[in-house]
């Protein structure tokens, strides 16, 4: 039993679906490049629901944002450039409607797939107007929402509509929940986060969330510095944020307190110029770093020290590189620790989850990104769950539940 109901319930719930109407939120904000999609990854994950709702006989309106139009109509934002990308990566029709009705949709063939304008031209849908979520689901019988990613903000298409009609998780919402449930709602232990990327700042909240529901806490990038510095390590000229040593040693306190080991990497590689291959590069002791250094990488030593950490554990979840894996060779580190993890996986004794735009590229650079139990590109939504905050879209999913 999952805790909302997902489009296997749909008969349960609703009976004879075929000539319903369905409202589904996707999330079709793709990247673009010369007028063409540059990464299709969100379309292709709006497949499943789309064919599974279509060969069952509902009438489908897609209901979804693009980019950031503030609530007011811009042609260069219009969705119906994505209607023809969309029917392709999908193999069936899909017509772009910018006015829908109920009656419009009522006359079309049982199965059709009909794409709506931005839902963002209308400023109510970001203030979550009751008033136009109303109006919207006036014309249809039931919502699925199965875009994950825009989970985090309540509006209209997110959490508005579950209010008022039958609401659905779609099959890509569905396996994002289950996946991170797996990880971190109710995980095999020993559980370990890895957490990296350039500062501590940006994932305070994370740090804090993660450091009581997880075993081992791992700690690399450029925060690893912070955590360091607190440690009393010179860091050098490391990107350090010296204002947030008190921070670092509450999340310290907060882990000893749960049981948590914060593991930090003992060597490191360093240089004084920050390039690609810099003539200067070594590796060194933590302790060792020269002030005119900078460390962008864990060394060999600790990256296998950690890899053994993770033999250890049944769950992993990652958010963030180990270092400045843009620039080779500080991609080493990431790439040789996301290979480990990536086998484990595949020994079938790691159940392993990441996320995050930075961490999923470095993951395709490694090559093991399909390797993974689950990755997820949702970024804000990912993180927001990392922090262990509820999700408007999904508590509202989870309120529907019947
Ligand atoms: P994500 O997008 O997956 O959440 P972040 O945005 O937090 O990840 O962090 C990614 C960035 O952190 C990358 O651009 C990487 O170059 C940077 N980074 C990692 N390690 C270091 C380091 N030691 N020094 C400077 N930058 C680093
Ligand atoms: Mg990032």
């Amino acid at each position: 039993m999952t805790a909302f109901n997902i489009l296997d319930d749909l008969p349960r719930i609703l009976g004879e679906l075929r000539g319903k109407i369905a409202l589904v939120r996707e999330d079709l904000n793709v990247p673009m490049a010369d007028g063409r999609v540059s990464d299709d990854t969100r379309l292709r994950a709006a497949v499943p629901t789309l064919a599974a709702l279509s060969d069952m006989g509902c009438i489908t309106l897609i209901l979804a944002h693009f980019g950031r139009p503030k609530g007011k109509f811009d042609a260069a934002l219009s969705l119906a450039s994505i209607a023809a990308p969309l029917a392709e990566v999908l193999g069936r029709s899909v017509t772009f409607m910018a006015e829908p009705s109920r009656d419009a949709l009522a006359a079309l063939p049982a199965g059709s797939i009909i794409l709506a304008e931005n839902s963002r031209f209308y400023a109510g849908e970001e203030a979550n107007d009751p008033a136009l979520a109303r109006s919207w689901a006036a014309w249809g019988d039931f919502y699925v929402n199965d875009a994950f990613s825009a989970a985090h903000r309540a509006h209209v298409t997110t959490e508005g509509l579950a209010h008022i009609l039958p609401a659905f998780a779609g099959r890509s919402m569905e396996a994002e929940l289950r996946a991170l449930d797996a990880a971190l709602g109710s995980p095999k232990h020993p559980v370990a986060a890895v957490v990296g990327g350039a500062k501590v700042s940006s994932k305070i909240d994370v740090l804090v969330h993660l450091s009581s529901r997880v075993d081992h806490l791992i700690i690399g990038g450029g925060m690893a510095n912070t955590f360091l510095a607190a440690r009393g390590v010179n860091v050098g000229k490391s990107l350090c944020e010296h204002d947030l040593l008190a921070t670092v040693e509450t999340i310290f306190a907060a882990a000893e307190a749960a049981n948590c080991t914060v593991h930090l990497p003992y060597d490191v590689m360093v240089s004084r110029e920050f390039a690609p291959n810099p003539p200067s590069l070594r590796s060194c002791n933590v302790h060792e770093v020269a002030a005119d250094e900078m460390i962008l990488d864990v060394a060999p030593a600790s990256v296998e020290m950690l890899g053994d950490v993770l033999k250890n554990c049944a769950t992993l979840v990652w958010n963030g590189p180990m270092g400045a894996f843009e620039t080779p060779p500080f991609d080493a580190a990431t790439v040789t620790l996301a290979k480990t993890a990536a086998a484990l996986t595949r020994e079938g004794s790691l159940v392993s989850v990441a996320g995050g735009g930075d961490t999923v590229a470095a993951l395709h650079h490694a090559g093991v990104a399909g390797d993974f139990s689950f990755v997820s590109t949702a970024g804000g939504a990912f993180l927001e769950w990392m922090e262990g905050r509820e999700l408007p879209g999904v508590v509202a999913l989870t309120r529907a539940k019947v």
